[in-house]
């Protein structure tokens, strides 16, 4: 047993974990990871010779009144990026709609395409809900004390202050309201726009999530050059890391925690926990934890992502998003989103683009499948995708892919221990049951997309901002 008793561990090196760590770097911090690759869906992979991005592909956030430059800012660290002028290219029946940051522009090009008479007015809204939500003061949602309560309770007095009734109106009856008529293929576009950033379609979810959603290309949208992973290696250097160790037990004692791996046992006075809230019962063996993990539900939403090494001299945009007509095999919904690596980014797209196509699944269908029927269906969706992918690229021919293979949900449960990915949907109904950063256990965090404030940079980002305030009261 480790004799020193550390301030903070922290299970997983994820996003959450990642900037949780960060954050903490004064105080006798240790992360535990139980990968060799730092980073969890955003961490970058070797494969036969090749880098991959494995989930995250796209970096927004890094700019003022946001939490990731804030964070980055605070620990004096710099990403390597480079802006994408086109944050993402939808095709759909051959119309081609480029989500660019000027709104002029991209509300031009959106008439040409999805014409509406309330076109200004859907995303003028859209765009003000979401500049007035990144300048509010005071967003904080914790549980389980008097203060959380409290700061989470003046939190919902600014939001309804910024927003007001809209702040309870759903996406979907707003969309009819305003935009009455809508045709098939602007609903699909807006869907599949909303699926990439709030995992959801606009039935269900609040206006405020739909704002939120739609309005990322308005944002800076950033390339992570050498990798998304590259962010993590250089972040947490400082830090200390232990890599290939998994926390398979976390007790609770009188005056200490008990964090146990294969190779140790670590005591602690406090614990962040990087893995989905509903993976976190398996980590503690008392009966309390068990009722209060209880109540968490994993959803079944995952990812099939298709990763290629393409040869080709052709140039591309980062991002993609293809609306496809047909249902492809074992998939939720009817978008891909492609990326490609930057033609000059030397880790990624040497010997070729790296490439990865991302579409919904559904983790209950894997999980059910005999071995060899996994194979197969593996790849039966793996070669539909793969062909829808090439038909919406001309230029592009089967002869240019060097090297190809797939993950399912079952992947990513045997490398990261989830079997969903992205984030937790926030609807109309789970507002309020939503988890939190805190447990009702003295030193027990958590930290992620499946507790507030919402999935990748941006949402997990203002999570670790809201467990800052929270840790602050420990230290
Ligand atoms: C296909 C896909 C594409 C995406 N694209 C984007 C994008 O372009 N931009 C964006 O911003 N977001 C994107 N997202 C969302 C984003 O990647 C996630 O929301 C975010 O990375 C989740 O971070 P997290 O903090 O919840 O940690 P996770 O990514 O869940 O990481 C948890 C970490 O904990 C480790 N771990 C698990 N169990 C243990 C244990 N017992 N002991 C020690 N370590 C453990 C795991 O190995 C992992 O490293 C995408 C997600 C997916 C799946």
């Amino acid at each position: 047993m480790s004799s020193n008793i550390k301030d903070l561990i922290i299970v997983g090196s994820g996003m959450g974990g990642a900037l949780t760590g960060v954050l903490n770097q004064d105080k006798e911090t240790l992360i535990l990871e139980k990968e060799p690759n730092l980073g969890g869906c955003a961490s970058s992979f070797k494969h036969h010779g090749y880098y991959y991005n494995t989930g995250a592909t796209t970096l927004v956030g890094y700019e003022e009144n946001h939490p990731l430059k804030r964070i980055f800012d605070k620990v004096g660290y710099t990403p390597n990026l480079k802006r994408s002028s086109i944050a993402i290219r939808t095709i759909q029946n051959g119309k081609v709609l480029d989500r660019v940051k000027d709104f002029e522009t991209f509300l031009k090009a959106l008439d040409e395409v999805y014409y509406h008479p309330n076109n200004r007015l859907f995303w003028e809204t859209i765009k003000t809900l979401d500049e007035l939500f990144w300048q509010l003061k005071s967003v904080h949602y914790a549980k389980h004390s008097l203060k959380a309560y409290q700061k989470t309770l003046s939190c919902v007095w600014e939001l309804y202050g910024t927003f007001k009734n809209l702040l309870f109106k759903e996406a979907s009856s707003y969309i009819n309201e305003v935009l009455p008529n809508i045709s098939k293929e602007y609903q699909a576009f807006i869907d599949a726009q909303l699926l990439i950033t709030v995992q959801s379609s606009s039935k269900n979810i609040p206006l405020l999530s739909m704002a939120l959603g739609l309005s990322y290309p308005f944002h800076d949208v950033f390339y992570v050059n050498n990798g998304m992973g590259q962010i993590f290696k250089e972040l947490l250097e400082p830090l200390n890391v232990q890599k290939n160790e998994e926390v398979l037990k976390i007790e609770k004692h009188k005056n200490v925690l008990l964090v146990k791996t294969r190779k140790e046992e670590y005591q602690t006075k406090n614990v962040v926990i990087n893995l989905p809230i509903f993976e976190s019962f398996k980590l503690f063996d008392d009966y309390d934890s068990y009722l209060f993990y209880e109540q968490f539900h994993a959803h079944e939403q995952s990812a099939f992502v298709v990763y290629l090494k393409i040869k080709s001299k052709e140039k591309f945009l980062h991002h993609y998003q293809l609306i496809l007509n047909k249902q492809i095999a074992h998939t939720t919904s009817q978008a891909m989103f492609v990326s490609f690596s930057d033609s000059e980014d030397t880790v990624l797209s040497k010997d070729g683009y790296s490439v990865t196509i991302s579409m919904h699944t559904n983790v209950n269908f894997w999980k059910q499948l005999s071995i060899s029927d996994y194979e197969v269906q593996k790849h039966r969706t793996q070669t539909q995708m793969i062909k829808e992918f090439l038909a919406c690229f001309e230029t592009l021919k089967a002869e240019h892919i060097e090297s190809f293979f797939s993950a399912t949900s079952k992947t990513f449960q045997r490398y990261i221990n989830r079997s969903n990915c992205g984030g937790h949907v926030l609807t109309i109904e789970n507002m309020l049951r939503f988890p939190a950063c805190t447990t009702p256990f003295k030193g027990v965090y958590h930290v992620g997309d499946s507790v507030f404030a919402g999935q990748g940079w941006p949402g997990v980002a203002l999570g670790v901002e809201v467990l800052q305030e929270e840790l602050k009261r420990r230290f």
